[in-house]
């Protein structure tokens, strides 16, 4: 197979509601910024995992998507709508419908394209203190909310 090269399946969340549609997070990336987008040329991952476990394609896997700065040549992007609880904190607020369709989209990406490993996106945070791992004081943002390295590993 020509095309990319693959070297890592990273999870975010859309830190919104559970409940936002993926129609409208496309929709918001891609529309410009004069008209309250970021304006970019596609969205900002490749598939969106609704609350009901609904995986939409939003970039195919050979494009590009705006996931992640530095990381977006050779990555997957895959996003749980949420992240977010009531009370506008960082929580993991995957509905088991979205846990098991991530692990199903996972084991698909991998099926199709080899053992590729998976992060969340607060795992590409830089190394500061370069101990080797990224530890929550490292963090530059939340996202995904959960540790996904444990998780899809
Ligand atoms: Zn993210």
């Amino acid at each position: 197979m020509s095309g990319r090269r693959i070297r890592r399946i990273v999870v975010h969340c859309s830190a919104g509601p559970a409940s936002q549609r993926a129609a409208d997070i496309i929709a918001y990336h891609t529309r410009p910024v004069s008209r309250g987008g970021r304006g970019w040329k596609a969205a900002g991952y490749h598939y969106i995992v609704e609350a009901d476990g609904t995986v939409v394609e939003a970039v195919g896997e050979e494009g590009v998507a705006n996931g992640a700065r530095g990381f977006n040549q050779d990555s997957i992007h895959i996003c749980y709508t949420g992240g977010v609880d009531a009370r506008g904190k960082a929580a993991d607020t995957r509905t088991p419908a979205q846990k098991a369709a991530l692990a199903r989209l996972i084991a698909g990406i991998r099926k199709r394209r080899g053992a590729l490993p998976a992060a969340g996106h607060r795992d590409l945070s830089p190394d500061r203190n370069g101990d080797g791992r990224i530890t929550p004081d490292e963090w530059i943002k939340q996202c995904p909310c959960f540790d996904a390295r444990a998780e899809y590993g």
